[in-house]
């Protein structure tokens, strides 16, 4: 069935409920409309099929997450703290859930894990396991 938007409506990709155009965050699924609906340019979608040997960027502000539990200066209550890896990265390997890289630049020198699998949530630390998202790039660091 489709659903007919009036002016300043908007629909949730996820849940199919209307929200307002303006607003942040889906009322009933909580989506969030702000990082998730800024298209990218050179986005991979499809991270299964990416050769191992190329290099991708993480797009900043995605990738697993606390939510703050402290109100400081910087920080609200519920405002994401992102912390996972970011920057430019070589494939070196995949598996079922995310991707092997190694770290491209002189900032993320290194081995490092890039979760790829569905958004869940890890009971024993809290972290927000969400999806990198990442953009192809060519490479220009060093070698
Ligand atoms: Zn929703």
């Amino acid at each position: 069935m489709e659903i007919k938007l009036k002016r300043g409506q908007k629909l949730c990709k996820k849940c199919n409920s209307v929200n307002a155009a303006r607003s942040k965050k889906c009322k009933n699924c909580s989506n969030d409309f702000v990082s998730k609906n800024i298209p990218v340019k050179n986005e991979i979608t499809d991270w299964r099929n990416i050769e191992v040997g190329s290099y991708i960027k993480v797009i900043q502000g995605t990738g697993p997450y606390f939510l703050c539990s402290k109100e400081s200066e910087d920080l609200k209550i519920g405002e994401r703290i992102c912390m996972g890896d970011t920057g430019v990265f070589k494939i070196v390997g995949k598996d079922q859930d995310g991707l092997k890289v190694n770290g491209a630049s002189n900032k993320n020198a290194g081995f490092s894990y890039l979760y790829m699998g569905l958004p869940k949530k890890s009971k024993n630390t809290g972290i927000y396991w969400e999806p990198y998202r990442i953009k192809k790039v060519k490479f220009k660091g060093r070698r």
